[in-house]
């Protein structure tokens, strides 16, 4: 069943791309809020809920602005062209989970025009994926290790008129994931895409195996970012040794590998 295109924003603003392939572009970040999933190393787990009471924050060149929290996509739109500084600049759609909310996404293609329009995500939506994935023009596709994950919050968020994200399942153990990651790598193979490895101090080389293999058996083209964790909230980075045989690995495999901090971070910027 359809409803309506509307999504719950948490910020919208402009910045420097902090990771992935387009690394250092800047660009113009919508984030959206509600997401199911529990990773260990989340950035943003202010984003998980969708409280009825929130608001969405503007940042524009002139200072924050407040504005309702469910957003159409020409709002969305508007609410972009108010946070960029000069010309339009690439979307990165980011959450939260955005996959959640695909009537949005198409949506906000339409509203768009030509700018391209890229998308982060967990890959726990492999059918919400599929119903967006025409409309996208760059997709970020987080690997996340099992061991890295606790069990999503069975939740379905609901807004006014009806509106309510997917019904979609997120994976919730070792099998669904797999499953999970599979039909997304299928789905991105071949298509402008990146994926993107956490790496953690306190993980073996051995558990990244299983994640570099499916990327060189089902999208073998697709660059892979391993991307050391920040070392925040009790985080361990990783050592310079478990980066480099990573990276060999991938390579040993056939893939294209980069080693790439989260760069917003050390520039001290959102
Ligand atoms: S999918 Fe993203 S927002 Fe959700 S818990 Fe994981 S890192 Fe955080």
């Amino acid at each position: 069943m359809d409803h309506p295109a509307l999504a719950p924003v948490l910020e919208v603003f402009a910045s420097i791309q902090g990771e992935g392939r387009y690394v250092g572009e800047p660009q113009v970040f919508l984030r959206l809020r509600g997401c199911p999933m529990r990773c260990t190393w989340c950035d943003t787990p202010g984003s998980w809920d969708v409280p009825a009471a929130a608001s969405a924050r503007v940042m524009t060149p002139d200072g924050p602005e407040r504005h309702p929290l469910w957003a159409s996509p020409f709002h969305a739109i508007t609410w972009i062209g108010s946070a960029e500084p000069r010309d339009p600049r690439t979307v990165s759609l980011t959450g939260g989970e955005p996959l959640i909310w695909p009537e949005f996404i198409l949506g906000l293609r339409t509203m768009l025009g030509g700018r391209r329009l890229h998308l982060e995500t967990a890959g726990g939506h492999p059918e919400a994926l599929a119903r967006v994935i025409d409309v996208i023009d760059h997709v970020s596709l987080d690997l996340k290790l099992p061991a890295d994950l606790e069990a999503p919050v069975p939740s379905i968020f609901e807004g006014p008129d009806g509106v309510r994200s997917t019904s979609e399942t997120a994976p919730n153990d070792l099998a669904t994931w797999r499953i999970a990651r599979r039909r997304c790598l299928t789905l991105v193979s071949g298509r402008d895409a990146c994926a993107k490895i956490v790496v953690s101090g306190e993980r073996s080389r051995d558990d990244y195996q299983e994640l570099l293999e499916d990327v060189s058996g089902l999208a073998a083209g697709t660059p892979v970012v391993l991307q050391p964790v920040t070392p925040l909230g009790g985080a361990t980075a990783p050592s310079a040794e478990l980066l480099n045989d990573l990276a060999e690995d991938a390579r040993d495999l056939g893939l294209e590998v980069r080693v790439v901090p989260q760069v917003h971070r050390t520039l001290g910027i959102a």
